[in-house]
């Protein structure tokens, strides 16, 4: 169940499509079975990677789409550089400061804040019953449960797999868990998982964000969208989502949802695997093939089935005569949460992917083949972090303040916004083969 799928490029996915007993799937969407082609995000699993073309780059601290623009207009890491957005640093503080999550309920409410800091301390301990029980002493322990995935072969992506220095999950920030609290977290359902990522969002979009237009305010969306598509003549691939990040109108009616796909949630239950370094102890989650495949779906059909927000009408700058005309926008960004883990995945779509997911199965082979054409899904995720941590829920409002910023390009700048997505994703992501390793 652990992640092995690495294609880093066209060649790779070409090599993963021909190996023999290759888990990964057929090369084409046409050489799916219609069962498999019908199935709903939830069921995806890795036969449906080559087919649908990911490439997938090494994990990063901060997605490389957002980096540049992260060190020059964080206002959480460069207060002093100038910033389109302006934050109350009090609530900054409040949020990166350490709060004793074992308190009683009513002492973590009064906490600014108060309704993350219950829902962290549910995530980490779902079962308050728990918390009177009284447990022996005992050594603490990296655990060797079979449930742990062995280091050497759990490295996505690893030019050198048997060097965890490279792994994405070895300075994911966490602690030592012992056997109890593991067996604990393994319980932690999708629903927690997505509710302390909907209250974390929460704290940094209302309570560290000042977000100045009465009228419009961007925040966690908590009912789950679900989404149809046609792919490669098929109907109704459906996917469902876990909540997201969403722009609210207000209207004469009351409030109305704008934008919803912002950013989408991706909740998976906790701990069906685990990752722990060898060298520290410290556990993170692990993401699965079946899981990956099941980002991707998220990411494939809510985009295709929703085209009218991810749509931007290009206009020509300096060609006032040239018609201006509809682009899809080639981003989609994915918060995958577990436990009280969280990761950012962006999605970014080859110029040619929509047209390689409408062509007839002979047209999907010269698509593949004609390597002038982009019809990959390229993806790059952040490690893990971990919102028990100071650490990582800077990281986390790092990226959750940087996807703003990148969605009111989108949205505000017009012929440059339309462009701009592809800008910004085009550090991580071409047809060259060098980029990819
Ligand atoms: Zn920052």
């Amino acid at each position: 169940m652990r992640q092995c799928y690495s294609a880093r490029s066209p060649c790779d996915i070409s090599k993963l499509a021909t190996l023999p007993g290759t888990p990964f799937g057929p090369s084409r969407l046409a050489d799916l079975t219609p069962t498999e082609l019908r199935r709903s995000a939830s069921t995806w699993g890795p036969r449906h990677l080559v087919p649908y073309r990911l490439l997938v780059q090494p994990v990063t601290s901060y997605l490389k789409a957002f980096e540049v623009d992260h060190r020059q207009s964080c206002p959480v890491c460069s207060p002093k550089n100038a910033s389109a957005q302006i934050l109350d640093h009090d609530m900054v503080k409040n949020l990166l400061r350490d709060v004793d999550i074992h308190s009683t309920k009513r002492d973590l409410l009064r906490e600014p804040g108060g309704f993350f800091w219950v829902s962290l301390a549910l995530a980490c301990h779902p079962d308050r019953k728990n918390e009177t029980k009284t447990y022996p002493e005992r050594e603490r322990r990296p655990m060797t449960n079979s449930h742990y995935a062995d280091s050497s072969v759990a490295i996505p992506g690893s030019s050198s797999p048997t060097q965890p220095s490279s792994s994405e999950y070895e300075d994911a920030a966490s602690r030592d868990i012992d056997e109890d609290e593991y067996e604990e977290r393994r319980r932690i359902p999708e629903d927690i998982a997505a509710r302390l990522g909907t209250d974390f969002a929460s704290f940094a979009l209302q309570l560290c964000l000042i977000q100045g237009d009465r009228s419009v305010e961007i925040c966690p969306r908590v009912d789950h969208r679900r989404t149809k598509t046609t792919i490669a003549n098929v109907d109704n691939i459906i996917c469902e989502d876990d909540g997201g990040l969403c722009e609210f109108e207000k209207t004469p009616h009351g409030w109305v949802a704008a934008h919803p796909f912002i950013a989408l949630f991706e909740a998976k239950r906790a701990f069906g695997q685990l990752w722990v370094d060898p060298k520290t102890g410290e556990s993170s989650p692990i993401t699965s093939d079946q899981t990956l495949a099941q980002y991707l779906a998220e990411a494939v059909i809510t985009r295709r089935g929703n085209r009218k927000f991810f749509k931007r009408e290009w206009v020509p700058l300096h060609n006032e005569k040239a018609k201006s005309s509809a682009i899809m926008l080639s981003s989609v960004f994915i918060v995958a949460l577990s436990s009280t883990f969280g990761r950012i995945c962006h999605f970014h779509f080859g110029d040619y992917y929509d047209e390689y997911l409408d062509a007839s199965a002979a047209d999907q082979g010269h698509l593949i083949n004609d390597n002038t054409k982009d019809t990959c899904v390229h993806l790059q995720c952040t490690k893990w972090f971990n919102l028990q941590t100071s650490d990582g829920r800077k990281i986390g409002l790092c990226h959750i303040l940087a996807l703003l910023r990148w969605y009111h390009t989108q949205d505000h700048e017009g012929s440059a916004g339309a462009s701009s997505d592809t800008n910004m994703s085009s550090s991580s992501s071409s047809g060259s083969d060098m980029d990819y390793g």
